[in-house]
């Protein structure tokens, strides 16, 4: 059954499969219990941190590994919270994934300023830089892609003006990892990864961090992760999300380019089906697997399972906030309209996308188009 929606979930890689189940049978015990199987399971753990850093630069003990990207971003502004003047504020696009957005409201409250965004949906950095002349910033935070539209975010500017001013950087980079080349995330000051978004599994992620910006501490209760982290280790989703992340880094350099002419060719096969159909950050740069768009009418739900009844899995936006009153912010902040909103759509793909797989969701979305139609 041909799955459009990758930036909910994945299905899990093979690769990290068999990795889980490997350390679950044969190295299952405590990495913090004294003797010796509990050290082999310790040196596991401490493998993984080396082949993270391999994998996307820094140093293997700037790498906190958490429950995911939920964990890590919350801990990001707990942090900031704790070590930062009453009157500090916390500066994050309108476009962040509500772990961010609602960490940042809860642990500042009545202190976050928002940067905007233009109508492609990319921030505008020129309002983060008017924002820090109020001064008294205690941490910036932009994600690398946005998980609705795909859109490509300017975070290593971002991180080049905080550096400036000497005001620590985050960037949740949840659905960048493992779909781009990390290219300079490990010079940010923070940030985050989930496995589940790359072919891993759930509960495990982890968050980079700069200890020259003082001891962090996220969950208390224990001493592991080298006292950055309480909670005995998920040992086997941090090997799965390793075997994962290993198995599509190779990729990225050369095969995207060709997946991104796939994606294309279904936006032009798409508003040949359903003329009138808006392509939200058409002009941005934007993740080669996501499309968000707005039909012309009828609402999103009824679409989804228009589409779902024809075998395809498609969302209407962040799996986040499915259940939620009201539109998305996202949407809200890129100036799309309560209504248009209703009638959004998000198609994501997965790395092993075929044109076929891409021409039957365009063919199906011009069925759906006809039954709604008919009623
Ligand atoms: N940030 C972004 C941009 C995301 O897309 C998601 C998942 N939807 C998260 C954070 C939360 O990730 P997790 O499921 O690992 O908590």
């Amino acid at each position: 059954m041909p799955y459009f929606d990758y930036n909910a979930t994945t299905p899990p890689a093979a690769a990290a499969l068999q990795a889980a189940r490997l350390v679950s049978e044969q190295a299952w015990h405590n990495p913090s219990s004294p003797y010796r199987t509990g050290a082999q399971a310790h040196i596991l753990l401490e493998l993984a941190r080396e082949n993270l850093a391999t994998l996307l630069g820094a140093a293997p003990e700037e790498y906190v590994f958490t429950s995911g990207a939920t964990e890590a971003n919350n801990a990001v502004f707990a942090h900031f919270a704790k070590n930062s003047p009453a009157n500090a504020r916390a500066v994050v696009s309108a476009i962040e994934h509500p772990s961010v957005l609602e960490a940042a409201q809860y642990w500042f409250p009545h202190r976050v300023s928002l940067i905007p965004v233009n109508e492609q949906g990319v921030a505008d950095l020129d309002s983060l830089r008017k924002l820090f002349r109020a001064g008294n910033v205690a941490v910036v935070s932009l994600l690398a892609a946005n998980n609705e539209t795909g859109v490509l975010q300017p975070w290593t500017e971002a991180a080049k003006i905080c550096r400036e001013q000497g005001v620590p950087f985050h960037c949740d980079a949840t659905q960048w990892l493992g779909k781009l080349p990390p290219g300079g995330l490990a010079d940010c000051d923070f940030f985050t990864g989930s496995a589940h978004k790359f072919g891993g599994l759930k509960g495990a992620g982890f968050l980079k961090i700069n200890s020259r910006l003082g001891h962090f501490h996220g969950q208390r209760g224990g001493e592991q992760e080298h006292g950055h982290r309480a909670g005995t280790e998920n040992l086997a989703g941090i090997h799965a999300m390793l075997a994962a992340l290993a198995g599509v880094a190779p990729s990225l350099d050369s095969q995207t380019a060709e997946w991104g002419a796939l994606r294309e060719q279904f936006e032009e096969s798409l508003k040949a089906a359903v003329p009138g159909v808006v392509i939200v950050g058409e002009k941005a740069p934007r993740l080669w697997n996501t499309v968000m768009l707005i039909v012309p009418q009828h609402d999103n739900l009824r679409w989804v399972a228009a589409l779902d009844k024809r075998g395809f899995q498609i969302s209407t936006g962040s799996a986040c906030a499915t259940g939620r009153e009201g539109p998305s912010h996202v949407l809200a902040a890129l100036g799309v309209d309560a209504d248009a909103a209703r009638r959004a759509l998000r198609v994501s793909a997965g790395w092993g996308a075929t044109a076929q797989e891409w021409s039957g969701l365009a063919a199906a979305f011009g069925e759906a188009a006809t039954t709604l139609a008919a009623g």
